[in-house]
């Protein structure tokens, strides 16, 4: 495949999940004003203006990025060592596949930012959000991405994934991410259909929990299968109790850009909330 070609579409396929990703927010944002599962916020268009901040941000700082991930990615392929190429499949199979490796991944790279106390000083300021919303789905410090997109660089060449498998990846993971950070009241009945297959808001609330016990759980993003593999499944019977974002935060350091910014730099990190509270 044509390198030329292979970035045109990058960049292409790049505008129009941000298009899509705006169209879902607006949904989302509405949804949220019309019935939300917390209620009483008065501080949204303040609170996700910042969240957006950040988000653009890290795009203006990483606009180049996706070059290194479509230069990695072909170069695994041209040199065969990828994991997929050397499984036979038919081709619809070797897409299932790869979006399951990336997503796979993801749970896994997920994990290790909540167990390595150096990302968790960048991954906390996705955690700090006490007010979550569809817009915190974006929230993530400009270093969290930095090292997500090297991690990146070394992993997708060793899985053996092309870059339309990831793009794909990415257009069908976004709307389900900006989903489940979304603050909407949705049924026990109707959440439960979705988190069969998919990562659901009752799921994401519980990992945004102040608690250890929540915290450290469903670390799926896109798939809710990873979380039933390996144990970290875990549900809240009325997420609306669910006290979110962590302990120790005073109202500058979580909800304004600058106090974003500066958290992995605090010498003294907010902890999780180990006591037993239910
Ligand atoms: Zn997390
Ligand atoms: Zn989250």
């Amino acid at each position: 495949m044509n390198e030329k070609w292979l970035l045109l579409r990058q960049l292409d396929t790049g505008h129009t999940k941000h298009l899509v990703a705006a169209v879902v927010l607006v949904c989302l944002w509405t949804a949220e004003g019309l019935i939300p599962l917390h209620r009483g916020r008065t501080r949204r268009l303040a609170h996700g203006g910042a969240n957006l901040g950040l988000a653009l941000i890290n795009a203006v700082i990483f606009q180049g990025a996706g070059i290194g991930l479509v230069w990695a990615t072909d170069w695994g392929q041209r040199h065969q060592v990828g994991l997929l190429t050397a499984v036979q499949l038919p081709v619809w199979g070797l897409w299932i596949l790869a979006i399951l490796l990336i997503d796979g991944w993801q749970y896994f790279w997920h994990r290790i930012n909540h167990r390595l106390p150096f990302l968790w000083r960048f991954h906390a300021v996705h955690h700090a959000d006490a007010e979550m919303d569809a817009t915190s789905a974006v929230r993530f410090h400009t270093g969290e991405i930095g090292f997500s997109f090297l991690a990146r660089l070394l992993v997708l060449p060793l899985l053996g994934v092309t870059v339309p498998q990831l793009l794909l990846y990415e257009a069908i993971s976004l709307p389900v991410i900006l989903f489940h950070h979304s603050n909407i009241r949705l049924t026990n009945n109707q959440d439960r259909w979705l988190r069969w297959l998919l990562v659901t808001p009752w799921m994401h609330q519980v990992h945004h929990s102040h608690w250890q016990p929540e915290t450290d759980s469903n670390y799926s993003s896109f798939l809710s299968i990873w979380d039933r593999l390996f144990g970290s499944f875990r549900l809240n019977p009325d997420p609306a109790t669910i006290r979110l974002g962590l302990d120790g935060w005073r109202e500058a350091d979580w909800r304004s850009l600058p106090g974003m910014l500066k958290t992995p730099l605090r010498r003294r990190l907010p902890q999780k909330e180990k006591r037993p509270i239910r």
